[in-house]
Parts: C-alpha cells; structure tokens; sequence
C-alpha cells in the first residue's frame, strides 16, 4: 500500500520530499510476501463471497462488480507504471491464470448456475463459461478429476483471463522506483510514535532496530501503510477517527505442493464455496502461483489463531490494542462472533491428515508426502464501533483525519488487488485542494478514473486492450477447449 501511494505521489508531485520507514530488512515481508497470501487478481471472477445468493435463489452481483471495477484501476495504473518505465517486466508480477469457481452437490450446481446466469451477460463478465460436463472438467482440471466420483454433480463457472500477482515482486519493483525517483527509503527502522505539532504537521519517532538508536523526522502529511501494524499507530496519533476501532487477527495456513509433477498438472485459480461459519477470506481455493517465473501449487487457507498483528508481530499486539474507546466495539463482536470463534477452533484442532481430507474435495488423490504446510501472513480485520457495541468487517477501511495531514489502512480484503483504488481514495481524502488539478496526471495514469466501466463497454474494451497488451496478459489463442453447447445450456 505505501509502496502504490509512493510511485502515485512520484508522479503527481515529483518535487515532495517522501521517507519511508519499515521495520523489517526487506521489502514486502508480511503480507505482501508471496507465499504469504494467495497472488490472486482479485476481480470476483472467482470468489463465491462477493456473490451471494438471495432468498429467491438469484444471485445478488454488486459486490462482484464493485470489486472488479477496483481491479480494473489497478490494472490500469500498473499497465501506465511499464508504460513509463516505474515497473519493469511485468511477468515478474502478474501472470495470466484462469479463474475458476467449483461446487458439487445438486444446490451448489443450480446456485452456480444462477451466478453464471447473473454474471455472464454483464460487460466486465463477458468471457466467463459455464459448464456441468464431466468431460471438460476432467480436461481442464486433470489433478481435480482424477478419482472423483462423477456421479455427485458438478459444475464450473471459468473465465480465462483472470490472474496471478506476485504483490511482493510488484512492491519491491514500486519501492525501487521510489528510491531511484529521490525517495528515502529506511529498513530496520520501526515507527513507534506519532504526534501532531500545533501548525497540524506530525513528529514522527522512529528506533532503528539494530542499533537501538531512536530519531524523530518532522513530516506534513503521514501514510500509515503498516498493515497489521497501523491499528496501533492510529491509536498512538491521537486522532479522533480513529477511536472506537479494533482488531481482530486472523491466522492462515496453506499446504505447499511440493511435488514438480503435481504441479505440473492443474492451472488455474480454482475457489469453492466457504464452510459454514467460516469468514469469508477463509474460501478453500487451489491456486497455480506463478513466482520467481516458476509455477507453483497451493491450497488453503487453512485459518488459525493468534493474538499477534503482525507474523512478525509480537503475542501483545492485541491485548495492547484494547483501549477505553474500543473496548465496547470488541466486547460487542466477542459475543456476537461466535460461530467464527467456533470455526476456528475447528480449523484449529486439524491434524495433517485432517487437511489432506479437506483438500481432497479439490484433489481427491492428493497425498500427504507431497504437500508442505506453510505459514501465511496476519489478517487483522476491521472493528468498528456500531451503536452501543461493535461490528466485525471483512474489508479495508481508509481512516484519515479531517485535516487529511495523516492517514491509514485497516482491514485486507480485497486486499493488495485494490492497492490503487485505495491510495486514490487516499489521496482525495487528505489533498481535496490537489486534487482538481491532479486530474489530467491522473487520467493519464487511470484513464476511466471516476467513470464506472460497467456502464461503459466501449472504454472498458479499450482499457482492457491496453493493459492487456501492456501488461503482457494475452492469453495464447484457445489453449484449453471451449465449453460445449449442451453443457453451457444445462
Ligand atoms: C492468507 C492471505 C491471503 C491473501 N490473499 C490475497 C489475494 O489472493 N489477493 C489479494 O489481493 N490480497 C490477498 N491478501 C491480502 C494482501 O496480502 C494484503 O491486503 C496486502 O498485502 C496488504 O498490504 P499492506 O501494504 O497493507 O501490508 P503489508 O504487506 O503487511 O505491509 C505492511 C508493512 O508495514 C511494516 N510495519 C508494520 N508496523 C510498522 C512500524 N511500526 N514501523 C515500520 N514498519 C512497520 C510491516 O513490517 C510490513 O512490511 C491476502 C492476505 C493473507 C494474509
């Protein structure tokens, strides 16, 4: 995120002076990190969650627009940052994967049948196919076929242009140009407090973890772009908007294939639908991952629990972060959450044998020797004060003061995939005086910025032909057979 806000304010305003400081030796060790989150382009092609069912068994689409409007923003900066040479090599980052939802069992069947039915016909959804064929299923997903039991029913929503993104290449690429554009960047060095000084600009106080030495950078306008660690340093601003939020961390787990020839055979970004009580990030997907140019091969998440904020947090992170105005929302979530509490408790108590067994509803030959597990990054999700208690969310959240001399991110999902409509919104919030006058830079960087693609196909086609192009993200002619007739018309 501050890496995205940086390479932004590079261009807009290439004379600010900009510091950045991080508290571990490298670039994107948390989150970002590849193979401590899933690299998927979040763009609801996929994922069951931004597309629930009503109550008349149609399917409610909002969310899936929403989030694949913030991706097309996205989409469009990074294609601007090669085009000007910000980032390089956009096979570094991003590759193209198909992105595949998978049920089986006659309700989930229809339900994805009214998704396609919802979605199909909708511009930013055009090239999404549908099928129930047993036949192309095992063609296109031979790891998933073999030794499934066919006579459960199933069925595939598959769209071929979706994504993978190695966020940590992508961050280390936009840190670079930040540094190499006149930004400082500082590793090893910790924020540990923030405070605003009468003309409304802050203090900053920063402790270099090696040497223990502690220093304070005056600055007019902060980011807090410390993932799970901003709720803290919110809190330790002092401004009012922040008060009367928590956080409520959660852990994950993949299983890491480890076998080439597994690997070999399954690609694509395929999610199922959640368990019952499970939070919506905690959809189980098998996911290719394309990093370092090598394919790999995950499943998961598997959730799990840990009061740390960060994975290289500490186990006080979250006991420190209960205060007097917070303390309401967290105990109103505490009783009204517990059917995830319940459900991480299960994930919790899983065996390894227990996983292989979840796993297998993707894999169903999946065998324990060739799978590693992994630690994933921290979530913290968003608390938020409602009425007299509070409100577990599964967002992002910008808090910013009303001043816009500080702002911060909370929340992580979508996540890194709206890294740039995040820190757009950012930027309108805290510079509205910049602005008007940002406009024609930033159409440049985002040309449909402020127009709705969905209810503009002429200039979605063009964007998406740009970025497409630009980003090297064309997909070879018809590598995987099309959907039959009869099966797309079940
Ligand atoms: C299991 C999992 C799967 C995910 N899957 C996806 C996905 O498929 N697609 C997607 O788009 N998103 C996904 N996400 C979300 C995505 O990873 C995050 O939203 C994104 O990486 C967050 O970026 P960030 O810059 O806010 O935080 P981070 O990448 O965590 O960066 C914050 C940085 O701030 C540093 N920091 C913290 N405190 C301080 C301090 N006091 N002083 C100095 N530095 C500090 C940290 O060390 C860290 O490097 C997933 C997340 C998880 C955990």
């Amino acid at each position: 995120m501050s890496a995205t806000l940086g390479a932004l304010l590079r261009q807009l305003q290439p004379e600010w002076s900009i510091t950045a400081f991080e508290r571990l030796d490298a670039a994107a060790a948390e989150s970002s990190d590849p193979w401590n989150n899933a690299g998927t382009g979040h763009s609801a092609l996929c994922e069951l969650n931004y597309t629930p069912a009503k109550p008349d068994g149609s399917v409610d689409i909002t969310k899936a627009i929403n989030v694949n409007e913030q991706f097309q923003v996205s989409r469009q900066f990074w294609a601007y940052a090669i085009d000007k040479g910000i980032l390089s090599d956009p096979k570094n980052f991003i590759n193209p994967i198909p992105h595949v939802s998978f049920v089986h069992g006659a309700d989930n069947v229809k339900y994805l049948r009214a998704r396609y039915d919802a979605l199909a016909g909708h511009p930013l959804f055009a090239d999404m196919e549908y099928s129930e064929s047993p036949e192309w299923f095992s063609e296109r997903l031979p790891l998933m076929a073999e030794g499934r039991d066919f006579s459960d029913p199933v069925a595939l929503n598959w769209t071929e242009t979706g994504t993978d993104v190695d966020f940590g290449a992508l961050t280390k690429q936009l840190v670079n140009n930040v540094a190499a554009s006149g930004g400082t960047v500082f590793f090893g060095h910790e924020v540990t407090n923030l405070s605003k000084q009468s003309d409304g600009s802050w203090i900053v106080k920063v402790r270099n973890r090696r040497t223990g030495e502690s220093r304070k950078v005056h600055a007019k306008f902060v980011f807090v772009g410390a993932g799970g660690g901003a709720l803290h340093l919110l809190q330790k601003s002092g401004i009012a908007e922040a008060k009367g939020f928590g956080g409520f961390p959660v852990s994950g787990a993949f299983l890491r294939c480890t076998n080439p020839e597994v690997i070999a055979r399954h690609s694509a970004k395929v999610y199922g639908k959640a368990a019952v009580g499970a939070p919506p990030m905690s959809v189980p997907h098998l996911d290719t991952r394309v990093i370092n140019g090598e394919q790999g091969l995950l499943f998961g998440p598997y959730a799990g629990w840990s009061p740390k904020f960060l994975k290289q947090g500490g186990v006080m992170d979250l006991p420190k972060s209960v205060k007097p105005n917070n303390l309401m929302s967290m105990l109103g979530v505490g009783m009204t959450e517990l059917g995830l509490v319940k459900y991480l408790v299960s994930e919790l108590s899983q065996s390894p044998a227990d996983r292989i067994v979840t796993l297998s509803e993707f894999a169903p030959e999946a065998r324990l020797e060739d799978w590693e597990l992994i630690v994933a990054g921290q979530r913290v999700q968003v608390i938020r004060r409602k009425g007299a208690g509070g409100v577990l969310e599964f967002g992002t959240a910008v808090v910013n003061a009303a001043d816009g001399t500080i702002a911060g991110l909370l929340g992580a999902s979508p996540g890194a995939s709206t890294a740039v409509p995040a820190m757009l919104d950012v930027l309108e919030r805290c510079f509205p005086q910049q602005w008007a006058g940002w406009q024609p830079k930033l159409k440049e960087m985002v040309p449909s910025l402020g127009i709705k693609l969905s209810e503009n196909p002429a200039l979605f086609e063009q964007v998406w032909n740009w970025s497409t192009k630009t980003l090297e993200l064309d997909v070879a002619s018809d590598p995987v057979p099309t959907a039959p007739v009869e099966a797309a018309a079940v």
